[in-house]
């Protein structure tokens, strides 16, 4: 087959391929400079690794580089490497004659023979786009190369046509050079052949690529005289090799040759954070899921992290190549605030995001990763812990609605103040460890403030009784509890829904204020669905309470401030029948069931509660002179 120049034609698939990639990717032209780049990269790659049983195949040639050469005037662009290259034959079977494996198949699936235009970016992304992608932007795309090793070297050459020429060629170096004839841009087209296009694109898809990605750039430098100092103020122009990644991929390297101001810089300059990251973890698995990652917990919790486009935190390489940002397939919502970089080499680097969220891979990864993170947070010590707990518990405690398998674990890295805490910080497990053995239930209350929580006249029976009560005020609590339910075979219980069951029921008592309380009610029905002797209170007179399984009024009120219906839902009056207020109006109304006072105390307990509870009066100028007439004196009758 040798000798001289030869005309192949490209196999149906790979002509087929072909063009479906030049249709579907022509909104993203910019890629077939990451796929060069790409395979020069893994040229290099299997150049060095065979150099470490071949230790002459480098020959002098040994400063391993990808080179970027422009020419305007052409309109051309070059990639070239001293990578492993390709002997005459490899080309043959790897470019234009054998398209990849699963590809005739992947063509028949997507209809492409009948209609390439509607394969999308989507689609294409279940395959590796590769040398290919090289006609998105060239019109014709000459390859030179010579294999380590080897004398001959030889040309390939295609317009991207059907067919492809193949002569031998006398190539002075090893590698492969890749010349694109750029087509003739259309005026809003990226500009090839531009400086700072192509530093822009390598910047954002190869930056981290382990080898240098050379460029020549003109220069404006001083002129120098004899002594190598500045000549007055003249300039010159001179050319220089520059290069254009940091190469910096330090999730590559042993976790112990990292330093913390190497983790520091990095994280820095994927999150453009200033602050350093509080933890991170470093992971490299071989074997059946190969990736390597690094995680960072920032230290602080950026301004705009609850806003509903806030980006999730992963970036995905394969193989240091950039695939993609905000990788949410990675990483939880509930964890949206982790940063850090994963590099899974089996991707491809077209891969979309519709592909990712079937792979099995990918799920694998997310599920180890959310472990990991999970992990080190159970293992930070105190201090640390707060500090990530005041930044990203509005956003973490999602997680014992969001993620069903790892719910105990969430759990056990809550932290609640509480009527007991003096607060400091509590964790579910301490709080069910202090429980007296006659204490069933955990008991907890939500509300805007710890202040008025603590104060809520709802506690006052169980802080009598010395029960510690959990003082929740994020709104994702009433979630978290709801979707939680119990901690340690404990049900969570509510401090203001429903009966507290701490004392034994007094039915005489109970019987004894019934028709008062059917006044009441009657009175108020306006207001309240029942009213009934309180198991809460003990100082104060009256409070409103939930059903229970009604909503709390916290979550009620969260509910109509984001602007959603909630259905009208009545509470419950309670009130204190150790209260000498409660024991006066009852004697009122023993002696006259008609008393026109009565209505107004009926209104007026009804005030109490709400006052109790921070709430806000809708009249009150009534209640000001229900005060006033309590201290004159009138209820002393
Ligand atoms: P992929 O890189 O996904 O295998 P490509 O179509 O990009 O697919 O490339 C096909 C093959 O051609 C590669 O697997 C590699 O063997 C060879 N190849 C491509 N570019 C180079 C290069 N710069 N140097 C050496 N071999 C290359």
């Amino acid at each position: 087959m040798e000798g001289k120049k030869q005309t192949h034609q490209f196999k149906t698939e790979v002509q087929q391929l072909m063009n479906i990639i030049i249709n579907s990717l022509y909104s993203h032209k910019e890629i077939f400079l990451r796929e060069l780049v790409s395979n020069a990269s893994d040229a290099l790659d299997k150049l060095r690794f065979k150099s470490q049983t071949d230790s002459h195949i480098m020959g002098t040639d040994v400063d391993m580089k990808i080179k970027i050469t422009r020419d305007k005037k052409k309109n051309t662009l070059e990639i070239s490497d001293n990578g492993i290259g390709m002997t005459y034959d490899e080309v043959v079977e790897n470019i234009g004659t054998i398209a990849k494996s699963g590809t005739a198949g992947f063509l028949d699936a997507v209809g492409a023979a009948k209609n390439p235009g509607a394969v999308t970016p989507e689609l294409i992304g279940q395959f590796g786009v590769g040398f290919y992608s090289a006609f998105i932007v060239a019109k014709k795309v000459t390859l030179t190369t010579r294999a380590a090793g080897s004398e001959k070297g030889c040309r390939w050459e295609s317009a991207g046509d059907g067919s492809y020429t193949i002569e031998e060629f006398d190539k002075k170096t090893r590698g492969t050079t890749i010349t694109l004839q750029l087509k003739k841009a259309d005026k809003d087209d990226q500009d090839f052949t531009d400086e700072w296009t192509i530093r822009s694109i390598i910047k954002r898809h190869s930056d981290f690529v382990a080898y240098p990605i050379v460029m020549d750039v003109e220069k404006t430098e001083p002129v120098l005289d004899a002594e190598g100092k500045p000549e007055n103020d003249k300039t010159t122009k001179v050319i220089r090799e520059e290069t254009l990644n940091s190469m910096k991929a330090i999730w590559t390297k042993d976790k112990k040759d990292v330093s913390e101001e190497e983790h520091s810089e990095f994280y820095q300059h994927i999150s453009h954070d200033w602050n350093p990251p509080l933890a991170n973890i470093h992971l490299k698995l071989e074997g059946t899921t190969e990736y390597s990652a690094i995680l960072y917990i920032p230290s602080k919790a950026p301004f705009d992290l609850f806003s509903h486009d806030q980006k999730h935190g992963i970036q995905l390489y394969s193989k240091r190549v950039f695939i993609m940002e905000n990788c949410k397939e990675l990483m939880p919502q509930y964890l949206a605030f982790v940063k850090g970089v994963v590099d899974a080499p089996d991707l491809n680097l077209n891969v979309s995001r519709e592909i990712l969220q079937q792979d099995a891979l990918v799920r694998n990864i997310k599920k180890n990763l959310v472990k990991k993170v999970l992990e080190l947070l159970a293992s930070m010590e105190q201090e640390k812990y707060e500090t990530f707990y005041k930044e990203f518990a509005y956003i973490f405690k999602a997680g014992v609605s969001q993620d069903f398998e790892n719910k105990e674990k969430i759990a056990d890295l809550l932290r609640y103040k509480t009527t007991k805490s003096d607060g400091k910080w509590v964790s579910l497990k301490d709080y069910v460890a202090r429980m007296s053995p006659d204490q069933k239930d955990i008991y907890y209350i939500t509300g805007e403030n710890l202040t008025s929580l603590a104060n809520s006249p709802h506690l006052e029976a169980l802080k009598e009784k010395d029960i510690e009560v959990l003082l929740m005020t994020d709104p994702v609590d009433e979630w978290a509890i709801r979707d939680l339910h119990e901690f340690e075979k404990k049900t969570f219980k509510s401090a203001e829904k429903g009966d507290l069951d701490l004392d034994k029921k007094d039915d005489k008592k109970k019987e004894e204020y019934s028709t008062l309380f059917d006044f009441f009610k009657a009175n108020l029905a306006e207001k309240v669905k029942d009213v009934k002797l309180s198991t809460h209170l003990k100082n104060s007179v009256a409070c409103l309470s939930g059903g229970d399984y009604d909503m709390s009024a916290y979550m009620e009120k969260i509910l109509k401030a984001s602007g959603q219906e909630v259905p009208p839902s009545k509470r419950v009056l309670e009130l204190n029948m150790d209260h000498p207020l409660l024991v006066k109006i009852k004697k009122i109304f023993e002696k006259d069931k008609e008393a026109d006072a009565l209505k107004d105390y009926s209104t007026f307990l009804y005030d109490m509660a709400v006052v109790s509870e921070g709430g806000k009066l809708d009249d009150p100028s009534r209640f000001n002179k229900m005060i006033g007439n309590l201290t004159d004196g009138a209820i002393a009758q």
